[in-house]
């Protein structure tokens, strides 16, 4: 007997291959009816046997597409209408509801081997399937189809236009399916010379160029990258000098999995991640031999470990068909702290004198997305940079946060739109401190306000006065806008992604954020829950001399807790960092600090790290972000378990451990042990801390946040001693640790405050 369903189903299940494989499996099972597209996901109208019918919902969740996430599937009874066959219908936009949009995602294998072999894809960096291609940075409006997005502009062909329409085609309503005939095609200019659209041609020159040690600036997915030979150092000179990036580590592009395993070390889980879909940046440790390797000392600025890729676009693997070195470093194509350049007029107006030749394509990038970050901490995906390959998947709350608009913090920004239990964090913007990422910020959020069909209902910033996303925020003058303490945001966001909505034990460890007293907080042990906060403990403040200025000469703390410990007989101790300063310098701060002038009151945790490193002579003036600590903790070794003394007392007091550490130096002890003992240190704070607050206060979550909480060894060996005595421990996966997770955190105790009415 015919029976028949209505399906409805939500989750990444558009630009994924979703409708053909639902029309395949439908013809396989012999279910007639139809499918199509809305703006809230796909809906299905089945008409089978009863059998054949569950069978068919069955496997529609167990043999989904892979780069697909089904969220929610209901099926409800419906009439049969005895319908002869199964048909995809157009799509349907009906609503302010909509379903998500697809990341990017890398060519697939079948792609691949149609450059090698396809009469029209041949050599034809543009090949797609209802697998692989572009998505989010292609993509202007909802539903997504060609016509919404920058594939607009050229018309399919026969060719394409059979088999977008073969159900049995791969390519069967793949948006952005295109071949030599009718597709973008790539453009080689070497000074004033062009060459367009002869892949091949191209190709050669390409390799001429990177052999003989050339920048070359090459259009991406979401962005311009610039490349050079990784293994060349003076072409990575040029481009370190060029780009005006003093010590940053370069990202490394390896040709395939195999060369990159005989420079790092690749777990069977950093491997499932560096081959994924979604292909981001992963932080690795370095093999022995590779951390002696004059080329990629240069490239890492000696750090023990490397960002590493692999290839994602076609034009990668042809590149790496020409090119015959190990790796291309692939950085970002931005002028220092500025966000990524995504229009070709722009790159070859910027890049003039930084880049030797420019690789475009014509067609146009819409959103601008960098390259995503991840490390594998705790044997998961912790993510440190989230943009291609992940933005705009949102994250599932617990929570309604419905037309909620959260503005993040300023350094490593990000905001974040709400929509019914769904927070969609926007890409990796960067510092707000200048126009163009400013302007960058207002412009995307504005773009997923209108593609996600938000109406701002209800405003979120942090707690200072002074952020550029306090004013953004504040703009929007006419709705309610609640400010959120920093470091409550951060606990608030790891909260979130777990869906834990009761009372914690919160540790955020950061490097700055406004505290309620008006104080830079930044080690601090909350008690929380979504809604509120109370601050049970923190680092005892310090007097940070030049303020925000210590936050790249991290030798100024250093000072500040020499001088707190020693007094101003510090200067005498014959500590080998103190010869690279000048006397008078020091001198002069010790003065401020006494008359308490330009120097705030600091508690954190971050600028331990800094202090620590600089007394250590490791790093004096920062020359990237987070340089101190990642110096500290590249040099950690494993065996040790020794710590220095600390106190616990009304705050947490390392003046003990500071002295250790002097006498350490004095001593001639390595500074890998130094820095490990170091780090044992600040576990065996926390842990101390959690574990008399959670007898206190009866609380076994414990919830780690804040850009400390990016250190590996920190969150291992902290989550495995707190774990053995019972407690369950938290730590970040979908949003960062750092600044670009405060987002989610804002938006969530927002919607909790608003539940409670309490906004
Ligand atoms: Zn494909
Ligand atoms: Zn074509
Ligand atoms: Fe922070």
């Amino acid at each position: 007997m015919k029976t028949a369903r209505f399906i409805t189903i939500k989750g990444l299940v558009q630009g994924v291959g979703f409708r053909p494989f639902i029309f395949l499996l439908a013809s396989k099972s012999g279910i007639h009816g139809w499918v199509r597209n809305t703006n809230e996901g796909v809906e299905i109208f089945a008409e089978a046997g009863k059998e054949a019918i569950s069978t068919f919902i069955h496997h529609i969740r167990k043999k989904n597409p892979p780069a697909s996430i089904i969220e929610e599937l209901n099926s409800i009874p419906a009439i049969p209408l005895n319908i002869g066959s199964f048909t995809i219908m157009d799509s349907e936009n009906r609503s302010d509801e909509i379903t998500s949009i697809s990341p990017d995602i890398a060519v697939c294998d079948d792609c691949l081997k149609d450059m090698e072999v396809h009469p029209r894809r041949r050599f034809y960096p543009f090949v797609n399937c209802t697998n692989c291609g572009p998505r989010f940075s292609i993509i202007r409006d909802l539903p997504y189809d060609r016509s919404k997005t920058s594939m607009d502009p050229f018309p399919m062909c026969e060719g394409c236009r059979t088999e977008y329409r073969d159900i049995n085609d791969r390519r069967f309503h793949a948006q952005p399916v295109a071949c030599i005939h009718c597709g973008p095609f790539y453009e080689l200019i070497v000074l004033n010379q062009r060459w367009s659209g002869d892949t091949e041609k191209i190709l050669t020159l390409l390799n001429d160029l990177l052999n003989a040690g050339k920048i070359i600036a090459v259009k991406g997915i979401g962005g311009f990258h610039l490349a050079c030979d990784a293994f060349n150092v003076h072409a990575v000179r040029a481009l370190r000098t060029r780009k005006k990036r003093d010590g940053k580590p370069f990202a490394l592009m390896f040709r395939d999995i195999e060369t990159l395993s005989a420079y790092a070390k690749v777990s069977r889980q950093e491997r499932a991640v560096l081959t994924s879909w979604r292909r981001p940046i992963v932080i690795l440790d370095m093999k022995q031999k590779a951390k002696k390797d004059h080329a990629l000392s240069y490239i890492n600025s000696g750090l023990g470990s490397i960002g590493a890729f692999l290839p994602y676009m076609p034009i990668h693997y042809l590149l790496f068909r020409y090119f015959n070195g190990p790796a291309i470093v692939l950085t970002s194509g931005n002028m220092s702290a500025e966000p990524i350049i995504k229009d070709d007029e722009e790159a070859i107006d910027r890049f003039q004198g930084l880049a030797d030749a420019f690789l475009i394509y014509n067609r146009e990038i819409v959103h601008r997305t960098d390259d995503s970050v991840v490390r594998i901490i705790g044997n998961k995906e912790s993510i440190i940079r989230r943009s291609r390959g992940y933005t705009p998947a949102p994250v599932r709350l617990s929570v309604d946060v419905n037309n909620i608009i959260a503005f993040g913090a300023d350094v490593s920004s990000g905001f974040c739109v709400g929509k019914g239990n769904k927070a969609f964090p926007g890409m990796y913007i960067g510092d707000l401190k200048n126009l163009a990422t400013q302007t960058f910020f207002e412009e995307a959020l504005e773009d997923f306000i209108r593609m996600f069909r938000v109406q701002p209902g209800l405003l979120a910033c942090d707690l200072h006065p002074g952020y550029f996303s306090t004013r953004f925020a504040e703009k929007y003058a006419l709705q309610p806008l609640v400010r959120i303490q920093h470091h409550h945001a951060h606990i608030a966001s790891c909260m979130a992604e777990h869906g834990i909505d009761e009372k914690v034990i919160g540790v955020a460890f950061d490097g700055t954020g406004y505290g309620s007293d008006g104080k830079i907080w930044g080690g601090e042990f909350l008690l929380c829950d979504l809604a509120d906060y109370k601050r049970l403990l923190h680092f005892e403040y310090i007097p940070l001399p030049g303020g925000d200025k210590a936050v790249e000469e991290p030798w100024r703390t250093a000072i500040a807790y020499l001088y707190r410990v020693f007094g101003r007989k510090f200067i005498d101790i014959p500590l080998p960092f103190l010869a690279h300063l000048d006397r008078e310098q020091v001198l002069s701060i010790l003065n401020m600090t006494d008359r308490k002038i330009n120097c705030p009151e600091v508690s954190s945790a971050g600028r331990i790290f800094d202090a620590v490193a600089a007394i250590m002579n490791l790093c004096l003036w920062s020359t990237f972000q987070a340089e101190a600590p990642m110096r500290l903790e590249s040099l950690i070794c494993s065996s040790c378990e020794d710590l220095y003394s600390y106190k616990i007392d009304k705050t947490i007091i390392v003046d003990e451990m500071i002295r250790e550490i002097v006498l350490d130096i004095l001593n001639s002890t390595g500074i890998p042990l130094i820095a490990t003992k170091f780090h044992n240190t600040i576990i065996s704070i926390i842990f101390e801390s959690v574990i008399r607050i959670s007898k206190k206060e009866k609380i076994r979550k414990v919830v780690l946040s804040g850009g400390v909480f990016q250190n590996k060894y920190v969150v291992e060996k902290t989550t495995i001693l707190l774990k053995k005595s019972g407690l369950l421990v938290f730590s970040h996966q979908q949003v960062p640790a750092n600044d670009g997770g405060i987002a989610l955190g804002q938006m969530i105790v927002a919607a909790k405050r608003r539940s409670m009415k309490c906004v």
